[in-house]
């Protein structure tokens, strides 16, 4: 596989990362597309097909795990599979994009050690746990329950935050807004990263 960059942003779910993400593939001059991911979890709200993932069924997706056609996956809740499919980063490789990815912490570093020199991957820092917990509540499509699992997961991944190239913390939106566009746009000119 070869091709453009791979830029991965990384965070426990209620941090904003989806926001900066879309912000980013808003700007023509990034060349940006987003990776589509594979998961078993249900659709949510307005999520469609083929566009905010490939849904499945958990016996679809371990048959693709059982193919070898991830690039890295991971049962990131129980019986909820979330998973790079090699085929989707070779298909906007191919039209000449540059990749990004809205994955967990464990994906995304796992990601980054496959393709070291084509990977910048960006950890988004919510202001606290308290602050996640309001925002998830806020986003209101899921049960208390599945929040609790979200915020219970959101602890173990702060601490991974250090193994990332660059923490974001997203503590006022315009300003990581900013601050995302500014560290894109260099490594995609630059083909570097920041401190190199
Ligand atoms: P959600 O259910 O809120 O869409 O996503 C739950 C978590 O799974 C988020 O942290 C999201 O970034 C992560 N996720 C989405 N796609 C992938 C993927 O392809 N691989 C991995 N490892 N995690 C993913």
């Amino acid at each position: 596989m070869k091709g453009g960059k791979l830029i991965i942003f990384s965070a426990p779910s209620g941090s904003g990362k989806t926001t900066i993400v879309k912000h980013l593939l808003a700007q023509p001059e990034l060349n940006l597309a987003f990776s589509v991911s594979a998961t078993s979890r249900p659709r949510r709200g307005k999520e469609k097909n083929g566009e905010h993932y490939y849904f499945m069924s958990v016996s679809e997706f371990k048959n693709h795990i059982k193919a070898d056609d991830f690039l890295e996956w991971e049962e990131v809740y129980r019986d909820n599979f979330y998973g790079t499919l090699k085929s989707e980063v070779e298909r906007l490789w191919a039209e000449g994009k540059n990749v990004i990815f809205d994955i967990d912490v464990v994906g995304g570093l796992r990601i980054k050690k496959k393709f070291p020199q084509e990977t910048l991957a960006v950890f988004v820092k919510p202001p606290s746990v308290d602050e996640l917990k309001i925002r998830l509540k806020k986003r209101s499509t899921e049960s208390d329950d599945k929040i609790n699992m979200r915020i219970a997961k959101a602890s173990v991944e702060l601490a991974t935050a250090p193994q990332f190239d660059k923490i974001i913390k997203n503590y006022d939106l315009e300003v990581a807004l900013k601050e995302a566009h500014e560290l894109v746009a260099h490594y995609i000119a630059a083909g570097q990263k920041e401190e190199e």
